[in-house]
């Protein structure tokens, strides 16, 4: 599973929305975002019962990452400029991507977003990590309930269309390197976030997303079309015949 990618964490295609022009200022900063863990739903995810001797470690990580987590997103509405053939044009920038012309067609607002569960969690000297993951199985499950927070934000706020949202580096032809133009154009996430990137477009703090949030009535997921075919975060299978219908021809043996 990639990094930015919310897997199986959160929920990535989420109800309705309708997105209106004109509601709201451009740019929108959400630095009180509450995604608390839910130590049950985290103790199922890691494998760990009730009756294990780790339980109660891990309950008390738990309450301290609840404690200290501070995800955040900034959310940016833009506007499609242009579709093309395998190409969209968003707020002024060129991405080349058939997955995001296909998808995009017709669409004439979509939000960029970066988000990420912050690095609170990792640099807590509190929270005892015996088992030397648990940092960050704990951080990973922040992003994922910071993405599903975000959804909700985007849906609450404005409305009943149905949404889903698309990454950089989880598809075929929208690599990581699309981070730079993607987060250029969000502007002050460094600044706002506390995000940086390395010179292959990975995000640090690791636990940090981006992508863009639109309208869509099929219930699209990355992982529809994403070549990681043995992610442990995979939601959805993988579509074969949507991918080819997409690119023309089927996924050969590499993964993304
Ligand atoms: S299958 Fe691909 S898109 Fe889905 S969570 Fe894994 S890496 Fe991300």
């Amino acid at each position: 599973m990639h990094a930015g990618c919310p897997g199986n964490r959160g929920s990535g295609t989420v109800n309705r929305i309708r997105l209106t022009e004109n509601a709201m200022s451009d740019r929108i900063l959400i630095n009180d975002m509450k995604a608390p863990l839910d130590l049950k739903r985290t103790a199922e995810y890691m494998h760990i019962s009730e009756d294990s001797d780790f339980y109660d470690e891990l309950a008390e990580a738990v309450e301290k990452a609840n404690e200290v987590a501070r995800p955040r997103a900034v959310l940016k509405w833009v506007d499609v400029d242009e579709i093309g053939d395998g190409y969209a044009v968003l707020d002024g920038v060129r991405f080349d991507s058939r997955v995001m012309a296909d998808k995009l067609k017709g669409s004439r607002k979509v939000f960029f977003f970066a988000i990420t569960a912050g690095d609170e969690v990792q640099n807590d000297g509190d929270i005892e990590d015996s088992m030397g993951v648990l940092k960050d199985m704990l951080t990973s499950q922040v992003l994922g309930a910071a993405y599903a927070e975000m959804m909700k934000y985007v849906r609450d706020t404005f409305g009943n269309q149905k949404i889903a949202f698309m990454t950089p580096g989880s598809l075929p032809d929208w690599n990581m390197q699309n981070n730079f133009a993607l987060i250029g154009a969000i502007g002050g996430v460094k600044e706002d976030l506390g995000i940086t990137m390395n010179p292959t477009g990975a995000m640090i703090p690791f636990q940090s997303g981006s992508g863009i949030i639109f309208a869509d009535d099929t219930g699209y997921t990355n992982c529809s079309l994403c070549r990681n075919l043995d992610c442990i975060g995979r939601r959805v299978p993988f579509d074969e015949s949507e991918y080819i219908r997409i690119f023309g021809e089927a996924p050969g043996d590499q993964k993304v």
